[in-house]
């Protein structure tokens, strides 16, 4: 027999780690609130460390508190394959963006484990740091230091909505986990896969197992701040105002129209306002939005996101505008040598597949810096994600597994 059909996926036990997993940080409805370097990550992260160690796996975390599972291979100079995804979720978040990933990853090794396989390569297992942004805006800043793409002090000043920066909620998390070997960040590395859930609705909606994913549309954020000054709203003159609600509301509407796109590839999103002094009978002397900025094309995003500062300055009647671009990933193209063996993985485990684009951008995005990258999609209930609501079936999982099983084992002997 070969190695394809000597190991096999345990199906239930990958749906009942997800389940276990999702108890830290279970809200109502099925959903999670696992915030990045919380105590809840934490307890999650060592939950993760005690199933690896029962097939022997060796534990070690970075500088940027990614943490790396890893089963050696038969040729110990050779470079490791690595797989995983992101083990932090959204506020209102579900049980599989990411943590899916990091599952699969484990449940594949111990898969091929059982089945007595050794891999010429080494395989490591990594879950990234702070991939949803949502405490510590930007998201993927653990694989964006890991693969030198910033340095891991690039976000120390940022700070989540209790006015804890990201620098000393890192460091309390390295702290905590002083007990686990630390490694460098980086490395050389033969290849990464990453298996994720779709988050849009097209595998379901065609009836089909996975998503080749051949690449990620870039992604820009922008922080607008706009200056005026605060006045009594009963005595304040209209003409003598520096009102900053009314010059964000122009520049929003004035980006928007310069953001349209007949062709509706373009997503241009205003998701988050912060106004100041946020009171009903004062004009605002401070108004915070957010730009999301996102085009598979890299130079059509270049040449929109180069429009925004003019746009917002001539929208200024009064007031004055700033504006920093705080996160910025250029669309990815995935390598030929992962896609192709995701495609051989998928063939060969009888599963039908789709080539797409992500919509969404995934760790992949940095780590095809330095290695070789790929993605592999399952299918999302509905297209639903960021929502307690995320569902796709035990039996999805495990053929996304299957694949990204064989894809490790195509990878890691070659
Ligand atoms: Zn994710």
């Amino acid at each position: 027999m070969d190695q394809v059909t000597q190991a096999a996926i345990n199906s239930d036990r990958q749906w009942r780690w997800l389940m276990e997993l999702a108890e830290f940080g279970a809200i109502p409805d099925n959903g999670v609130n696992r915030q990045a370097l919380t105590a809840l990550d934490r307890a999650a992260r060592r939950q993760l460390i005690e199933w690896a160690s029962e097939i022997g796996a060796t534990v070690s975390i970075d500088e940027a508190a990614n943490l790396w599972l890893r089963v050696e291979g038969s040729d110990p100079t050779a470079a490791p394959v690595l797989t995983g995804s992101h083990m932090d979720s959204q506020p209102k978040g579900g049980r599989f963006d990411g943590a899916y990933g990091v599952i699969a990853g484990l449940e594949a090794i111990t898969a091929m484990h059982q089945a007595g396989i050794v891999t010429k390569r080494p395989i490591e297992v990594v879950a990234w740091t702070n991939e949803e942004g949502s405490r510590f805006a930007p998201g993927c800043t653990g694989s964006m230091s890991w693969c030198g793409f910033k340095p891991v002090h690039e976000w120390d000043d940022v700070k989540d909505a209790d006015g804890i920066f990201y620098g000393a909620a890192l460091a309390t998390q390295l702290g905590f986990e002083s007990d686990i070997p630390r490694r460098p960040l980086g490395g050389p590395v033969h290849a990464y896969v990453e298996a994720h859930i779709e988050q849009g609705p097209l595998l379901e909606s065609e009836g089909l197992d996975i998503g080749v994913v051949t690449g990620i549309q870039g992604s820009r954020w922008f922080t607008v701040t706009i200056e005026g000054e605060s006045a009594h709203a009963g005595t304040a003159p209209l003409s003598l105002r520096r009102d900053a609600m009314l010059d964000a509301v122009r520049a929003i509407q004035a980006l928007s129209d310069a953001m349209a796109d007949p062709d509706d590839v373009l997503r241009f999103t205003v998701g988050r306002i912060a106004v100041s002094p946020n009171s009903s009978n004062s004009v605002a002397d401070r108004v915070t939005f957010s730009i999301d900025l996102r085009h598979p094309n890299a130079d059509i995003l270049t040449a929109r996101g180069a429009l925004i500062p003019s746009v917002i300055q001539s929208a200024m009647t009064v007031c004055d505008a700033r504006l920093v671009e705080n996160f910025t990933a250029m669309p990815t193209d995935f390598h030929p040598l992962v896609i192709a063996a995701v495609e051989h993985a998928a063939k060969a485990t009888g599963h039908s597949i789709k080539h797409m684009a992500s919509g969404a951008f995934h760790d992949a995005q940095f780590a095809s810096r330095v290695a070789p990258a790929g993605m592999i999609f399952v299918p999302s209930h509905k297209g639903i994600s960021h929502n307690p609501a995320e569902y796709t079936s035990p039996a999805q999982l495990a053929a996304g597994t299957q694949v990204l099983m064989h894809t490790l084992l195509r990878l890691a002997n070659s």
